[in-house]
């Protein structure tokens, strides 16, 4: 495996491999866990070269976040990509990215980056697909791995490569949890043992939809408070939002006529989680 830092460099090992090859690519901020490995692992089998980017983009945190406290381990995450096979790890810094003066900037409008993670953190989208406009510059991918775990996130690219005809297939793959069915997420480390217990509500309430939609129920306004009414009886949680959507449009919807994504985020303490079921 090899790792490299700048971009004169990733941009020449992909031209000199490239010819005929499919190349997988699996863009991360690190701290790899069995969620990244997940989409590692598929990359692996679909690719001739598989490159995974890690990098802790400054620009998709508000200010005020967690950019400079969020976790960092090059070296352990370089095990675990080796061990899957990796080609190479893209781990550029700050500079080599956003060099001073840097102006340009990727933005999908509209609906879809407006709602949700959209709305509580203003900003955030932008920065996700600034920094997904460059990567993909950069790798020249033909496939690219993204967790349902960050569900809107993964609509909000595949808008971004269309919109922008990019050549390169989004694959959405099912989010990992605990065995406790908690998400895995590196933010997950910011936990104290009393918050991991507490974590667990997020799936719970998703669970709760499940079963109220299972039980016939189709008022998303019933559903939404059953969730919030359970979030609320854990004290160390602090409910952002609760929504049942339209999967395709992210539309909130009243009734629940067909399948529909059941979403959440919550603060735990002071670590923001979110997670979210498809319920068919
Ligand atoms: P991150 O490092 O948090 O930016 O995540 C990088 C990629 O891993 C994104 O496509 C995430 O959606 C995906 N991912 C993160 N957590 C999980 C999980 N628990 N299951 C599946 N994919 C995940």
């Amino acid at each position: 495996m090899e790792l490299i830092k700048d971009i004169q460099t990733m941009r020449s090992y992909i031209k000199r491999i490239q010819e005929g090859k499919i190349v997988g690519f699996v863009p991360t901020m690190g701290h790899l866990h069995e969620g990244h490995l997940s989409l590692i692992k598929k990359g692996r089998e679909e690719s001739d070269v598989l490159v995974v980017s890690i990098f802790v983009n400054p620009t998709q945190f508000e200010p005020g976040g967690d950019f400079k406290s969020y976790p960092r381990n090059l070296e352990w995450d370089m095990k675990l990509a080796e061990a899957e096979g990796v080609d190479v790890i893209f781990a550029p810094s700050v500079e080599e990215i956003y060099p001073g003066g840097y102006s340009t900037f990727v933005e999908v409008e509209g609906h879809l980056t407006s709602i949700l993670e959209g709305e509580s953190r203003p900003g955030h989208f932008r920065g996700v697909t600034t920094i997904l406009a460059k990567l993909f510059n950069i790798v020249s991918p033909d496939r690219t791995y993204f967790g349902e775990k960050d569900y809107q996130q993964a609509l909000v690219v595949r808008k971004l490569v269309r919109d922008l005809n990019l050549n390169i297939e989004i694959v959405p793959l099912p989010t990992v949890r605990e065995q406790d069915g908690l998400a895995l997420s590196s933010r997950n480390s910011y936990l104290t043992p009393a918050e991991r217990k507490a974590a667990t509500v997020l799936y719970q309430s998703l669970l709760t939809a499940k079963k109220d939609i299972a039980r016939g129920i189709r008022d998303a306004t019933v559903i939404s408070s059953h969730m919030e009414d359970l979030i609320r009886g854990q004290p160390l949680a602090r409910i952002d939002y609760v929504a049942v959507i339209d999967p395709e449009t992210l539309r909130r919807v009243e009734r629940v006529e067909k399948e529909v994504l059941v979403a959440v985020a919550a603060k735990i303490g002071q670590t923001r989680l979110i997670d979210n079921l498809k319920i068919g």
